[in-house]
C-alpha cells in the first residue's frame, strides 16, 4: 500500500537552475558512490499515527536528490502526509552500513529520508515529499538523515560535507532556511533531541554531531548564490 516506484532518472533540473546556477553546480557535484549492506541497528522511532494532508504542490521528482544513490523503500513509510517543509534533522546511526536492507524490513516501522557513510556516500530512501519513520511526531513536518558512526564520534569531514549538500539542495527545492533549528516548531537543521517525548525521546545525535551543524551551515551558506 505504501509502495511507489519514483522515475529514478528524472531530476527536477528545472528547480534548480530556478534555485541558482551555483547551488546546481554544487549539487551535481555529489557523490555518485556504490553502495554496501551492513547489519546496522538504529534506535529511531517509527510513526504510531498521522492526519493524512495534502501534499505539497511540486512534482513528484522533486522529492528525490540528484547525485546521490536513489534506493526507494517498499515500506515502513507513507506517501504524502508531509503537512510541512521545516528543515532536516540530523540522526546518528549508532552503528555503520548502509540502512536500506533495514529499512526496508517488513515491520520494522522505521525509516529515514537519507543515509550518509564515514566517507560521505549519500543513500535516499525515501522522497521528503512523503513521510519517513524517524522522528515520530515530527515525521509530518521534518526530512531526516541518518548518519553512520556513533554519538561519542565526530561526523567526519566528508559527512560534514555530505549532509551539507543534502541540505542546500532542501533550501533550493524545498525552501529550508539555512538556520539551525533547536525545536520542532522552529525551521532549520535540528536534531532528534530537540524533540523531546513527542519524538521518541532520543539523546540522538548526541551534542557533539550537534554541535557541528553551524559548519554544516557555513558550507551551505557559502555554497548559495545569494545568502548571507
Ligand atoms: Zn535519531
Amino acid at each position: 500500500m505504501n509502495h511507489r516506484n519514483p522515475d529514478p532518472s528524472a531530476p527536477d533540473r528545472r528547480r534548480l537552475l530556478a534555485g541558482g546556477g551555483a547551488l546546481l553546480l554544487a549539487l551535481t557535484a555529489g557523490p555518485l558512490l556504490a553502495t554496501r549492506s551492513g547489519a546496522p541497528a538504529p534506535r529511531d522511532d517509527g510513526d504510531p499515527s498521522g492526519v493524512p494532508r495534502a501534499p505539497a504542490s511540486l512534482s513528484p521528482a522533486s522529492g528525490w536528490m540528484p547525485g546521490v544513490v536513489r534506493r526507494p523503500l517498499e515500506r515502513n513509510f507513507v506517501v504524502g502526509e508531509r503537512d510541512a517543509q521545516r528543515g532536516l534533522v540530523l540522526h546518528v546511526q549508532e552503528g555503520e552500513g548502509s540502512l536500506y536492507e533495514r529499512f526496508n524490513s517488513p515491520g520494522i516501522k522505521a525509516s529515514s529520508h537519507f543515509w550518509v557513510s564515514q566517507s560521505g556516500e549519500t543513500e535516499q530512501y525515501v522522497s521528503v515529499l512523503d513521510r519517513a519513520w524517524a522522528q515520530v511526531d515530527g515525521n509530518g513536518s521534518w526530512a531526516s538523515v541518518e548518519t553512520s558512526g556513533f554519538a561519542t564520534r565526530a561526523l567526519t569531514e566528508a559527512q560534514v560535507d555530505a549532509v551539507s549538500r543534502i541540505y542546500a539542495w532542501g533550501c533550493g527545492t524545498h525552501g529550508w532556511p539555512p538556520s539551525i533549528s533547536d525545536s520542532p516548531g522552529q525551521p532549520g537543521l535540528g536534531t532528534h533531541a530537540m524533540g523531546g517525548a513527542p519524538w521518541g525521546a532520543h539523546a540522538c545525535p548526541g551534542t557533539l554531531r550537534a554541535g557541528q551543524r553551524s559548519d554544516i551551515l557555513r558550507r551551505v551558506r557559502e555554497g548559495l548564490p545569494l545568502a548571507g
